[in-house]
C-alpha cells in the first residue's frame, strides 16, 4: 500500500453533485436515519461516478488496481470510513479508493479507532437486533492506515530480503503507530494471503530485471523515448509497494545498492 497522489481532484461539477447528495444525508434528523439514507442513496451510477472512477484510475498510474493489496483488478469504489458507521463521509471524495473483492469482502464494515491507547473495535453487528442502539463513534483517530491522506511507509516496512511480509516500521516508538500498523496488516490480511507474498517476490525480481534492462539499454545509447517507456513499464507494474521499498532500503541490499548507485535517477521513478 502506497500513499495516493493528492493532486488529482474532481471537477467543480462533480464536487457539487457529491455535496448535494451528502447534504441529503446530513439533514436527516438522527444518526440512524443518516445511515439508512447513506445506504439507500449509494450505488446509483451516473456521470459523476464515471469521473470518480477515472480519477481513481489516474491515481494508480492508469491502472484499475486495488489500492490495498496492489495485486488484483479493481474498479469498485471502497469507502475507507464505512458508510454504515460514518454516513457523513458517504459522498466525500477523500474517502474513496479502489478495493478488490478479496480485500473488501473480509474487511467489509470492520473498523476500529485508537481510543485511550488501545484498538477500539467499532464494527457494527452484521444483523442488528431490534433493540440495537445506534451510537455515533467517538472522535478518535482511526486504526486503519488511510493511504489517501497518510504515507503507509511511515507505519510499515516490507521485508524484501526474506519473507515479503509487512511489519510495523522499526523506527516508530509511539505505541499507537505500531497498533495502527498491526491493525492494518490484520484487517486487510496483507500477510495472511500466500498468493500476495508470492506475487511480491515475483514483483521484486521483475523490478530488478527491468532496472538491469534499463541500465543496459542506457549504456547501449537507446533513445530517451525508449528509456521513458522502460520507466513507464516499472511504474505501471503491480505491487508498487515492493518498488518503493526497494528504493527506500536499497543501501542494505548489495545488488540493489550497486544498481541504484549506477542509476541514481531511479530513486525518483
Ligand atoms: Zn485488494
Amino acid at each position: 500500500m502506497i500513499q495516493l497522489p493528492n493532486h488529482i481532484t474532481l471537477t467543480p461539477r462533480a464536487f457539487n453533485y457529491l455535496n448535494l447528495w451528502q447534504n441529503k444525508i446530513n439533514t436527516e434528523p438522527t444518526y440512524e436515519t443518516q445511515i439508512a439514507k447513506a445506504k439507500s442513496s449509494w450505488g446509483k451510477s451516473n456521470q459523476t461516478f464515471d469521473e470518480i472512477k477515472e480519477k481513481l484510475r489516474l491515481m494508480s498510474n492508469n491502472t484499475y488496481r486495488c489500492h490495498y493489496c496492489e495485486d488484483s483488478y479493481a474498479d469498485e469504489i471502497e469507502h475507507i470510513y464505512p458508510k454504515d458507521i460514518f454516513p457523513e463521509k458517504t459522498f466525500i471524495w477523500e474517502n474513496y479508493l479502489y478495493a478488490c473483492g478479496p480485500c473488501n469482502g473480509p474487511k467489509n464494515n470492520k473498523f476500529a479507532l485508537l481510543t485511550n491507547g488501545t484498538v477500539n473495535d467499532i464494527t457494527p453487528p452484521q444483523i442488528k437486533p431490534d433493540n440495537y442502539v445506534y451510537r455515533r463513534p467517538p472522535n478518535d483517530p482511526i486504526a486503519l492506515i488511510d493511504p489517501r491522506v497518510e504515507d503507509p511507509f511511515y507505519y510499515l516496512e516490507l521485508d524484501i530480503i526474506e519473507t515479503f511480509r509487512f511489519v510495523p516500521h522499526t523506527d516508530r516508538n509511539n505505541p499507537l503507530d505500531i497498533l495502527k500498523a498491526e491493525y492494518t496488516i490484520e484487517v486487510l490480511r496483507l500477510n495472511a494471503r500466500e498468493y500476495l507474498i508470492q506475487a511480491r517476490k515475483h514483483a521484486f525480481n521483475n523490478f530488478k530485471a527491468r532496472l538491469i534492462a534499463y541500465f543496459e539499454q542506457k549504456r547501449n545509447g537507446v533513445s530517451s523515448a525508449q528509456l521513458r517507456q522502460l520507466i513507464q513499464g516499472i511504474q505501471e507494474l503491480n505491487h508498487q509497494t515492493v518498488w518503493h521499498e526497494m528504493k527506500r532500503s536499497h543501501a542494505y541490499i548489495p545488488e540493489l545498492n550497486a544498481l541504484f548507485n549506477h542509476l541514481p535517477e531511479a530513486i525518483n521513478w
